[in-house]
């Protein structure tokens, strides 16, 4: 069999070229980083909750009229999607003080925010992916204000629907990643949710425990990263079928 063409491959998810043109293979890695790659590991089984899990919420926004550049998995650590375009900028819609605004501001993580908001890193690893303001976008040209006034009416869409299915599960969305992409049909341009919506890019926290279920676990050195991201895989109903995490021989007495 011929070797597959690689596109790009980044911290936690490898491009390949897809089978039609338009079309991509995104494969999801064991890997983990963490603190611009500071930190890194591999655990097991995570590549494969974060495809069902990233599955599942763009499966489920289709549902609800968000374009995304999902088309379909194809198997457990690969799906196919449509090539898009990618606007440089990190998305980051926030509900509760947490992680770097907390910090930023000295607040108290899980200080309700008097409503959502939505916020531009730029996407650059040797930068760190800094913060930016509208005013940058426009004037370097990443997005218009036109593209700026979509990006976020879709964000606080995904938050609605990402939010509402976790409270549904017991889950707080505390806040979240996306990065949007540009597809072209002929000459009219779509903005479209791509990438990966996952425990990765998400904060979840438990609503009653308020137990960490999402990457901070490995920021953080909380515990075990595939226990967590199984966890809100179990309570969405996605278990991925024929895997187990008892992956290690097991003595029987
Ligand atoms: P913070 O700015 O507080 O570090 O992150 C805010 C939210 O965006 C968190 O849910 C975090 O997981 C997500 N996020 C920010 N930067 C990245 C990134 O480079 N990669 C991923 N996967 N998620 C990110």
């Amino acid at each position: 069999m011929a070797r597959r063409k690689l596109v790009y491959e980044g911290k936690a998810k490898i491009l390949y070229e897809g089978p039609e043109p338009g079309t991509l293979v995104q494969y999801f890695k064991d890997d983990a980083t963490a603190f611009n790659a500071e930190k890194k590991a591999v655990i097991e089984g995570k590549g494969v909750l974060n495809n069902r899990l990233s599955e599942f919420f763009m499966v489920g926004l289709g549902h609800v009229g968000v374009p995304t550049h999902f088309i379909r998995r194809l198997n457990m650590r690969e799906q196919l999607i449509r090539a898009v375009e990618i606007i440089p900028l990190e998305v980051i819609v926030r509900n509760f003080a947490a992680g770097s605004m907390a910090k930023r501001l000295g607040m108290e993580e899980g200080t309700p925010l008097p409503r959502p908001i939505v916020e531009f890193s730029y996407k650059d690893d040797k930068l760190g992916d800094p913060l930016v303001p509208e005013e940058y976008i426009i004037a370097f040209g990443w997005a218009t204000q036109q593209d700026l006034d979509d990006i976020v009416q879709l964000a606080l869409r995904v938050n609605d629907f990402v939010g509402g299915v976790m409270y549904g599960v017991g889950i707080k969305l505390v806040d979240f990643k996306i990065e949007i992409g540009r597809v072209w049909d002929n000459d009219f341009m779509r903005l479209v949710v791509a990438d990966e919506i996952s425990p990765d890019s998400c904060r979840l926290w438990d609503m009653e425990t308020g137990q960490k279920l999402d990457k901070d676990v490995f920021r953080r050195d909380l515990g075990n990263l595939t226990d967590a991201y199984t966890e809100v895989a179990r309570r969405l109903g996605v278990l991925p079928t024929n895997v187990t995490h008892a992956t290690k021989p097991t003595l029987i007495n």
